[in-house]
């Protein structure tokens, strides 16, 4: 029981039922794709530590950088000061960044990076006059952070609005335009709510925490051509697609399409630190621009932009361009359709579905999380399914035999979930 385990008196775990969960494995080392446990066992990585360490652990360029900066610098207040690795990193990300995407507001995680964006909307409309747009469209199946706000635009029935209900703001919630009938229920509802709406936000082409749904391309576009019809700022979190994991460096230039606001965290420090950003386009910005200093943009985190975080994120984007990760991440997304097509039609298994370094499998009903997580550790790999998926995201580094030692893993543990109790 966890209650035995000594540690449980003190941490308060994430997503966990303290009175039920089997205790956490003790890691005390991570290489490459491998996390190394107390036990003296290693772990091939699945999931890159949510989805973060694209490089792999421990890379010796990012880890020079951050122990550079740790001599010289690690961290200073932002609100008066500057300093070059944040100067550096927000010119290179717009550099990156199609269209004008050009302001960069840092912070230091992905929820704040979405509070952010929906602050910036909302004020946006009030500097130009409009105070009644306060809420904001998304999508079901999305997830956008934990925070209140972003909690607020998470799935309306599988996220946390249940369980918080009238504590969070109320915003307005439409399937994802798929077909010609759902693109004009999006058409009315933004027609509808039209005077009280300050943004449209979604995760492009794949939704992640709500459960690894892909969409097309074609979607994407639909929702950027409706939202400009409606003349709506287009919110899109990066944070998950962000940097090659769907095969391009960013998801949103497989459609074309430039937002006004995008949001990027999770890979962006190579998983190395908490920073996130917000990155606005010149209009957006140019809302803000003005004589009246109680338009200027009302945030400012004690650890914006830290400059050791930064340095983490600028040698990560030396290793984007020296090194070939969209090729990587193409290769392992070909790997990955290629070894989970074993599960298709399987018992228990309702859809597997691969996008860029991202293979996912969905069972027809939710296993036992618990028991599968078992079965993924006993053969040394760390996998972490949840609801009624499986999925995998490894490093876009990871060698070609753990790649296998992953896929092997996946197709023997949830291809056996039909045909065993529980
Ligand atoms: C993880 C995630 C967030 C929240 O980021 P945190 O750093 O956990 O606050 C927001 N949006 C998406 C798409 C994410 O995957």
């Amino acid at each position: 029981m966890a209650t035995d385990d000594p540690s449980a008196a003190h941490l308060w775990r994430p997503y966990t039922q303290m009175k039920q969960a089997a205790p956490p494995l003790e890691a005390v080392r991570t290489h490459g794709s491998r996390i190394v446990l107390a036990n003296g066992r290693e772990l091939v990585d699945g999931i890159a530590s949510w989805w973060t360490a694209v490089h792999g652990y421990n890379h010796s360029h990012i880890a020079a950088a951050v122990a550079g900066q740790l001599g010289t610098m690690p961290h200073v207040m932002f609100g008066g000061l500057t300093h070059a690795p944040a100067e550096r990193l927000a010119s290179r990300l717009a550099a990156l960044l199609p269209g004008d995407l050009n302001h960069v507001f840092f912070t230091d995680s992905g929820s704040v990076a979405v509070e952010v964006a929906l602050k910036m909307a909302v004020q946006l409309w009030l500097n130009r006059g409009e105070a009644g747009r306060t809420r904001i469209l998304a999508f079901r199946g999305g997830y956008h952070g934990d925070t209140m706000g972003a909690m607020s635009v998470c799935d309306p029935e599988e996220g946390m609005h249940r369980r918080f209900g009238a504590f969070l703001p109320s915003q307005v919630f439409c399937d994802l335009p798929r077909t010609e009938a759902e693109t004009a229920a999006l058409d009315g509802v933004l027609a509808r709510h039209r005077t009280e709406l300050a943004a449209v936000i979604v995760e492009p082409l794949v939704q992640g925490a709500g459960g690894m749904r892909m969409h097309p391309p074609e979607v994407l576009a639909t929702i950027a051509r409706l939202a400009r019809r409606h003349g709506l700022p287009l919110i899109l979190d990066e944070i998950f697609t962000g940097f090659g994991r769907t095969g391009t460096l960013f998801a949103c230039e497989q459609a074309g399409i430039v937002p006004d606001i995008l949001c990027l965290s999770k890979a962006l420090t190579g998983g190395t630190m908490a920073l996130a950003a917000t990155v606005a386009t010149h209009a957006v910005f140019s809302g803000f621009w003005s004589d009246d200093a109680s338009a200027a943009l009302m945030h400012g985190p004690t650890f914006m932009a830290n400059p050791l975080a930064c340095a983490a994120a600028n040698a990560s984007l030396d290793l984007f361009a020296s090194e070939p990760r969209l090729e990587q991440a193409q290769a392992i997304g070909a790997r990955l359709a290629d070894g989970l097509e074993a599960l298709r039609g399987r018992p228990g298994i309702a859809e597997v579905r691969t996008l860029g370094a991202i293979g996912a499998v969905q069972f027809t009903r939710p296993p036992d999380l618990g028991a599968l997580k078992a079965r993924f550790v006993e053969r040394g790999v760390w996998v972490r399914p949840f609801g009624d998926i499986v999925y995998l995201t490894p490093a876009l580094t990871i060698e070609r035999g753990d790649l296998d030692q992953l896929i092997e893993a996946v197709v023997a543990v949830a291809g056996s979930v039909g045909t065993t109790a529980g």
